[in-house]
């Protein structure tokens, strides 16, 4: 038997061709349904609402918008990420601009320091880091330079994120610093790994100790929160929160669905579970103005239970006699919030990507429904790129 979600949105899919923009008798409430108020959905929302003119009715199940990326004020007024510390950063002047519709910005630059033999020095590894680990001196970037190529262990090809670092730094330094840490997070050692996962993180012979390079680096300056409330505010998008996508009868709703969760659960797990990590966060309080010396300091020792704790208001700039901290405790229980990029798991994602580009009138975007490692600036940029397809396509007819 079909389960209901199967069902569906297997009716959803084949039932009811593109409707044109003549065609207003349609008895539906709706254009479309998005599912997800996140970054993937509340673009793809905004976008077809005021660009095309569409009735969207956008559903998530938790009990708020934003997705991953929600802030929301503790017990305390401090401003805290309910979901892990969130930077947003970006070389994309389109996707800046999008964005800075909705928000105004506080330029803020992310660095963090790492805790290893005894010592907090800055992550990504620098010269900083080489003299302060190693209590040497390092007179120029040159120097630095070759210090690293003294030890680096030339792989060829590089393959997984072990091969990644070991290749730019050694043994050392790769078990100083990411071996522990991604064991932790990853619950697979860093050759389990591709090596997209580390490469994130650079090594550098100057000084510069910010963890992004990015042209544009800022954060929303009243929240996240608040910006997705102003995308999400508008007189086409009717918005419903604590609601599940096999809880609505998305057929009787909308000619089409944007999908912006977990690409397996949409087919009822049809090939099997695509692995995703979870993290369990233990928010603090603490009767003290300021904690650690940086938003994020990380612990990539193996026998240290969590991998980094974020002090919110480091990144936020809020002042107030109290300060919220997080602690993140790498698990496979809990909400989806990393796929794992190995090539197993993408082999099994191919398999849902085929029967999801095979489901007419169903558009899957996000880091969910693509299964990929993506920032909040990819997907923006996957959402707008989406959202341009779809109107080239004619699927929607821009209202203009
Ligand atoms: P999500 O934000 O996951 O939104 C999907 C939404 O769909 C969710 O709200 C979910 O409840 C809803 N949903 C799913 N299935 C259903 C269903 N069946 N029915 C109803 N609703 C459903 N990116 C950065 O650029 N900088 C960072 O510093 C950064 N830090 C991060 C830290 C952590 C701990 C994590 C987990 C991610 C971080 N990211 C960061 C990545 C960022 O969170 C994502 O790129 C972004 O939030 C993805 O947006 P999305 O809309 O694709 O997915
Ligand atoms: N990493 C590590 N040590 C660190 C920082 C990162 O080993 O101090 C590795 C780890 O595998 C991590 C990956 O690099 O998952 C990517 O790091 P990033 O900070 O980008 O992770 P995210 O913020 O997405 O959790």
């Amino acid at each position: 038997a079909l389960s209901r979600r199967t069902q569906r949105a297997r009716s959803a899919a084949v039932s009811v061709p593109a409707v044109s923009a003549s065609d207003r008798l349609s008895a539906k409430p709706y254009d479309v349904l998005v599912v997800g108020a996140g970054f993937a959905g509340s673009v793809m929302a905004e976008r077809l609402a005021e660009d095309a003119g569409k009735r969207v009715l956008v559903i998530d199940r938790r009990p708020h918008i934003a997705g991953n990326a929600y802030d929301e004020l503790d017990a305390a007024g401090v401003m805290i990420h309910r979901y892990g510390p969130h930077i947003f950063h970006t070389n994309s002047d389109d996707v800046f601009a999008y964005l800075s519709r909705f928000t105004a910005w506080r330029p803020y630059e992310h660095r963090v320091l790492a805790e290893a033999k005894g010592k907090r020095v800055p992550m990504p590894i620098n010269r900083t880091t080489l003299e302060q680990l190693y209590d040497i001196a390092l007179p120029d970037d040159e120097s630095a330079a070759a210090f690293l190529a003294a030890r680096a262990l030339p792989r060829d090809p590089i393959v997984t994120s072990e091969d990644v670092v070991v290749n730019a730094v050694g043994t050392d330094l790769y078990q100083t610093f990411f071996r522990g840490y991604t064991r932790k997070q990853w619950g697979l050692d860093p050759s389990e790994l591709d090596k997209t996962v580390t490469s994130r993180v650079p090594t550098r012979t100057d000084r510069d100790d910010r963890y992004f390079q990015d042209r544009h680096q800022a954060m929303p300056r009243d929240g996240y929160t608040a910006m997705f409330a102003r995308m999400l505010d508008h007189p086409r998008i009717t918005l419903r929160t604590g609601t599940e996508f096999v809880d609505v009868d998305a057929a009787a709703l909308a000619d089409h669905v944007v999908y912006t969760g977990p690409i397996d659960e949409y087919f009822d797990y049809r090939y099997g579970r695509l692995p995703y990590r979870s993290l369990t966060f233990r928010h603090e309080t603490l009767p003290q103005e300021s904690f650690q010396d940086a938003a994020v300091v990380n612990f990539p020792a193996e026998d240290v239970p969590y991998t980094r704790i974020t002090e919110y208001k480091k990144l936020t700039g809020q002042s107030h006699p109290t300060t919220s901290i997080s602690y993140e405790y790498p698990t496979d229980e809990g909400d989806p919030y990393y796929p794992i990029p190995r090539p197993d798991n993408q082999a099994l994602f191919q398999k849902y990507d085929a029967l999801a580009r095979a489901t007419q009138n169903v558009t899957f975007v996000g880091r969910l429904a693509n299964y990929r490692y993506y920032n909040m600036d990819q997907v923006v940029g996957q959402a707008l790129a989406t959202y341009r397809r779809l109107s080239e396509r004619e699927l929607v007819e821009v209202a203009k």
